[in-house]
């Protein structure tokens, strides 16, 4: 799977996502980032302008259309040499639908997908109407730049994608599938600060580590996120009790 990022900095993107599981993914092949510089796509050849005041007032510099959209064309242009399939263009904004585990699973199975980061007030609106599909924010608050929500969504998708995480089955159990987070876990010591591992998981019952495992859940779920436990429990309406 390929990203490609349309950004001010992007040696921000190059850097942090060089490290750790993305970094190895991406040298492995399952994943590429193709972090591109808009400033390189402007007219503006003296003074490498990519921004400029805002028709009809305010405070704030505005991103312009034309860098973007030249960016935009480059991108588009050799993503179409090896396939006809149209890429997804998200604009991350304080102003689009809350990302989500769903959504991450969902672009998970994209092979390319492109990244507007914006800066300052943000960005002309006829280049995003000419360009963007989608409109993702990564929660109710507003940053400096899209740098930051682009990479917390690519995180978030290429470790769900096959390959990526050596046991595929860590994302399968981890918190949001089925609407509940995950279940408390423990490693070695056996005790620390007079705090013992649940005797349960010493068991080697398989069966009963689910059950608890389970419960525990639905616990943490319900006293932690309210909102996930009402539709899981939705999905999961308690079993009539049998008459006596
Ligand atoms: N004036 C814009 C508004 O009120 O909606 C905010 C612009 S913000 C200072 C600059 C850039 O940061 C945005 O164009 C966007 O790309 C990014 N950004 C800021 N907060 C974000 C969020 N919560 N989710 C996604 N992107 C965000």
């Amino acid at each position: 799977m390929n990203f490609h990022i349309m950004t001010l900095f992007p040696e921000m993107i190059q850097q942090s996502l060089s490290n750790s599981i993305t970094g190895r993914a991406s040298d492995k092949g399952y994943i590429s980032f193709n972090a591109v510089n808009i400033r390189d796509y402007t007219n503006d050849y003296k003074h490498h302008k990519v921004d400029d005041y805002t028709y009809g007032g305010g405070a704030g510099m505005l991103m312009q259309a034309q860098p973007i959209y030249d960016c935009y064309l480059s991108i588009k242009n050799k993503i179409s040499e090896k396939t006809d399939k149209k890429p997804r263009v998200i604009y991350v904004t304080p102003q689009g639908s809350v990302f989500n585990q769903k959504m991450a699973a969902e672009l998970a199975k994209e092979e390319d997908i492109i990244f507007l980061c914006g800066h300052y007030e943000g960005v002309d609106e006829r280049v995003l109407e000419e360009i963007v599909t989608e409109y993702v924010s990564i929660g109710d608050y507003v940053l400096t730049g899209g740098e930051l929500p682009a990479m917390v969504m690519i995180d978030a998708i290429s470790r769900l994608v096959p390959g990526v995480l050596s046991n595929d089955e860590s994302a399968m159990t981890e918190s949001f599938n089925n609407n509940l987070l995950e279940y408390p876990q423990y490693s070695r010591p056996e005790e620390w600060m007079g705090k013992k591992v649940p005797a349960i998981l010493l068991s080697g019952d398989h069966k009963k580590v689910d059950e608890w495992r389970l419960e525990q859940s639905i616990i943490r779920t319900k006293e932690r996120r309210p909102d996930l436990y009402e539709k899981w429990l939705l999905e999961n309406p308690p079993k009539p009790e049998k008459k006596k």
